[in-house]
């Protein structure tokens, strides 16, 4: 009998162990790789959510007449977003039809549930630093007057970007994703998690096990492959962004 207890002990402990590590899902731009619909669109976030994943990830820009508004690149189909104003950039839509989406119109759909986080990036402004802190105060504004600062993590490559959200709020979700500052440097300036490319933790083995003795909560972008996602599940990472969400859903059942 005691045996069977202890057994059942150690098989709970370890499941437990095991649960404990399991990385949370998080969509890249939104669903739209296996699901036919433009990137960082309204389409590909309600597809995330229908997925259930922990969180979905989308960029945000600010057009030259202090608009955010939601999309990857630094042109929306030949648009310069910084150059351009928001009227200007509704004469091209997504291939779904739909306009580019203001960052109320985003933040709104993704905030109708409370499952799925909001991963917010904050990308920087070409024409100079000024113009992405101002993305980032405006951005944080967005945020809480739709009170939605507990179901958002923002991230940014810029570190001043980062630095501004601390100062604004010292409770605010905040990863740093350029890769260059140690778990340690980031701790140092009240950032706590961080976002780095596949290749800067496997240049950097230390940063995971590093972070962790820190309180450093790890993201990894962008996990497409199989092998890569097996290997950053064994790491114990926290979080896995991903073009993939249905295929790391199936690596993490098995
Ligand atoms: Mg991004």
């Amino acid at each position: 009998m005691k045996q069977i207890v202890i057994t059942a002990v150690v098989i709970l402990c370890a499941s437990l162990a095991t649960w404990a590590q399991t990385p949370k899902i998080i969509a890249h731009r939104g669903a739209w790789k296996n699901t036919q619909v433009p990137q960082n669109s309204i389409a590909s976030l309600q597809k995330a959510i229908e997925q259930g994943v922990w969180g979905t990830e989308f960029d945000v820009h600010l057009t030259k007449d202090d608009i955010l508004v939601v999309n990857h690149d630094q042109d929306f189909y030949g648009l310069d977003i910084a150059m351009s104003t928001y009227q200007e950039l509704l004469a091209k839509t997504h291939p779904n039809g739909e306009k580019i989406p203001t960052i109320e119109e985003y933040l709104k759909e993704g905030y109708k549930q409370k499952k799925t986080k909001m991963i917010f990036e904050i990308k920087t402004n070409k024409l100079g630093v000024e113009r992405t802190v101002k993305a980032t105060e405006m951005s944080y504004q967005a945020v809480k007057k739709l009170k939605g600062l507990d179901k958002t993590v923002f991230i940014a490559f810029s570190y001043p970007a980062c630095l501004k959200l601390r100062e604004l709020d010292k409770n605010v979700k905040i990863q740093y994703l350029n890769g260059d500052k140690t778990p340690e440097q980031l701790k140092q300036d009240h950032i706590y998690e961080l976002d780095y490319n596949v290749k800067v933790f496997k240049k950097n083995p230390d940063y995971i096990p590093q972070a962790k003795k820190l309180g450093i909560k790890t993201n990894v972008w962008t996990v497409n492959k199989k092998e890569d996602m097996e290997y950053f599940i064994a790491q114990g990472v926290d979080f896995i962004t991903t073009d993939q969400p249905e295929l790391l859903k199936k690596v993490l059942s098995k």
